[in-house]
């Protein structure tokens, strides 16, 4: 986890706030016994400062500030392993999933990377209905401000394009068809 710095900021209000957007995930995970199966079941978790059952474990004590202090729940890729696996049935993924959107909505700085790589894909899903992957790239890169990012991921680019996995589609503004879909989509999950 990332050291003792204040990472939702002050202020009692913002507390009440991060407070309120955590309940409905908590609510989840009442049932959780701590057994640790999710935590041995989770493809990603040599690669998280923090288990699953960790995390669960924070959330269950109201320790919402290292539940985003760590990258745990960035990191879960979806796979629903833990969710299959849980002893008590609780659905697991989904809890990720709220907790990927909290700090989405919060705009918290540790994750501006990951939300920023996720709605440039979405962006591009919504444009065309697929993901066209230099456009997304492109998305991600104007969104990120640095010139630094794209030199990184140069060499990776390359060998895609060599072996023919990236496609020369240059960015539009596609067809508008699915807009109605993302529209629902954000009001169902923002409501306010
Ligand atoms: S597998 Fe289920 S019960 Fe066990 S620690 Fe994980 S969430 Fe809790
Ligand atoms: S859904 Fe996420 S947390 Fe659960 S096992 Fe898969 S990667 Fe790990």
């Amino acid at each position: 986890m990332k050291p003792e710095t204040a990472i939702i900021g002050s202020g009692s209000e913002t507390a009440k706030r991060l407070e309120d957007k955590l309940a409905p995930v908590r609510k989840m995970l009442l049932a959780c016994i701590q057994c640790g199966t999710c935590s041995g079941s989770c493809p990603n978790a040599p690669a998280m400062d923090a288990s699953p059952r960790h995390l669960w474990r924070l959330l269950l004590t109201h320790n919402g500030e290292d539940i985003f202090r760590s990258r745990t729940f960035a990191l879960c890729s979806m796979c629903y392993s833990c969710t299959l696996r849980c002893p008590r049935g609780l659905p697991l993924t989904d809890a990720m999933s709220l907790l990927k959107q909290v700090a989405a909505q919060e705009n918290l700085n540790i994750y501006k990377r990951s939300i920023r790589f996720y709605q440039s894909f979405m962006e591009s899903v919504r444009r065309h209905g697929r993901v066209r992957e230099m456009e997304f790239m492109t998305l991600y890169f104007m969104s990120m401000k640095s010139p630094v990012i794209p030199l990184k991921f140069t060499p990776l680019g390359m060998r895609l394009m060599a072996r023919g996995k990236v496609s020369f589609e240059f960015p539009s503004k596609g067809t508008g068809k699915l807009d109605a879909l993302f529209k629902k989509a954000r009001e169902i999950e923002d409501p306010s």
